[in-house]
């Protein structure tokens, strides 16, 4: 695979965390910046109408060729992060 191709997948992964974020259905830790999990009830579909509403805003740029592409990267960045606490700050509460 081409460094291209690894970047554009990078950045549709990243965008497509910033968008489940942003329809909070993912949130990012208060004390550690790099960990991302759910909100608990996880509304996926949703998820997917703030990235719509994005793309046809003209928000997401480039980085996606079709709507479809979108969801299936939303999809898999809320599986990737589907946890709905914070392993990091589990492990500090054990200690
Ligand atoms: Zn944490």
């Amino acid at each position: 695979m081409s460094k291209y191709l690894l970047e554009r997948m990078e950045e549709r992964r990243s965008r497509a965390i910033d968008i489940a974020i942003a329809a909070k259905v993912l949130r990012v830790c208060e004390y550690h910046g790099d960990v991302v999990m759910t909100m608990g009830l996880v509304d996926e579909s949703y998820a997917y109408r703030v990235g719509n509403a994005k793309l046809k805003a003209g928000e997401l740029g480039d980085t996606f060729e079709s709507p479809r592409e979108m969801t299936d990267a939303v999809k898999a960045a809320i599986n990737e992060h589907y946890l709905d606490y914070c392993p990091r700050c589990e492990k500090l509460l054990e200690d």
